[in-house]
């Protein structure tokens, strides 16, 4: 039988199947090889044995692997789920403000796992313009829904895209990110700490990402102590990636190596000057490369 892996904790790995969720653990020759890569979102191969119990036998090939960066460390990544296949960033137009920087810096993250990634315009309700902070996204090519939960504007729409996919909600504290969720499906309720107590034991269990299903199909993926994946190291390929509007029109630039900052002959910059590419993506690149530059660097001393 096939499952899907929702959590793991403490050895224990919640599994979906068609017949309802059951815990299973690591059949011992599994738990020597693998046991740190069986992740969330994993497709996995179970046995029900005749005492009830479930052990997990194989791992299906994966067809996404969502990466976290430690920044600081060039190469060092970690995997935090498995077969996710897309990124939803969530932002407020007002209370907190839209804020196209951070907006960047979450396509950046998700990029760099090489995950589309879907804009999400929330509390619409609180601000006439919500719908054309998306304008410079539309522009690039990025899906942009425009929400109000209070209101009930795009949650039908949003429904929609998530039926059937393995999503990432993410975004910045308060722009109602749980209560999209909950306005998705009503019920559905994530957890709010990185730290769960496991009843009975005592014992403290980090999740690094846990999985819902959604009724309609598909999975929202939560990473509650990791939830501001804007936090997440970068590369400075990572950032380049992440801009192809800057990157197809770089090409132009005099200089192979260009960085679009103070360089002679910028193609990039000559481009935001005709407003051809919006100011805030370049200020957003420079920042991310910046900072992606300098947690790269050969550590120094600090
Ligand atoms: P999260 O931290 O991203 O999960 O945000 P929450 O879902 O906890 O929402 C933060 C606050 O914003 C709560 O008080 C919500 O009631 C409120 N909120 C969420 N969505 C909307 C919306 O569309 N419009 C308005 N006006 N308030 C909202
Ligand atoms: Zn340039």
């Amino acid at each position: 039988m096939i499952g899907r892996v929702l959590s793991r904790g403490g050895g224990v790995y919640r599994v979906h199947m068609d017949t309802g969720i059951v815990d299973a653990s690591l059949r011992g020759r599994l738990k020597h090889e693998t046991a740190s890569r069986v992740l969330v979102g994993d497709l996995v191969r179970v046995d029900v044995h005749d005492d009830g119990s479930v052990t997990i036998e194989g791992v299906e090939a994966r067809r996404t692997l969502l990466r976290r960066r430690t920044p600081g460390r060039r190469r060092a990544t970690r995997p935090v789920a498995a077969n996710v296949d897309q990124v939803v960033v969530v932002g407020a137009a007002r209370s907190p403000d839209w804020d196209t920087h951070t907006i960047d810096r979450f396509i950046a993250v998700a990029s760099a796992s090489e995950l589309p990634t879907i804009i999400v315009i929330n509390k619409s309700d609180l601000d006439d313009q919500a719908s054309a902070y998306g304008d410079v996204y539309r522009a690039i090519g990025y899906d942009v829904h425009v929400t109000s939960v209070t209101a009930e504007l795009g949650v039908t729409t949003l429904r929609e895209s998530l039926r059937g996919h393995i999503s990432l909600l993410t975004g910045s504290t308060g722009v109602g990110k749980s209560s999209l969720l909950n306005a998705v499906q009503p019920g559905l309720q994530l957890r709010t700490s990185a730290v769960s107590a496991r009843a009975g034991t005592g014992r403290h269990t980090t999740v690094a990402a846990e999985m819902y299903p959604l009724d309609e199909g598909g999975f929202v993926v939560d990473t509650p102590g990791l939830r501001d994946i804007g936090l997440w190291g970068l590369a400075p390929e990572d950032v380049s990636a992440a801009f192809p509007e800057i990157a197809a029109t770089g090409t132009g630039c005099r200089f192979d190596d260009c960085r679009h900052g103070v360089e002679p002959d910028c193609a990039v910059v000559s481009a935001v000057t005709e407003g051809q590419i919006a100011s805030s993506r370049l200020t957003s690149f420079r920042t991310l490369l910046a900072e992606a530059d300098e947690a790269s660097r050969p550590w120094q001393g600090r």
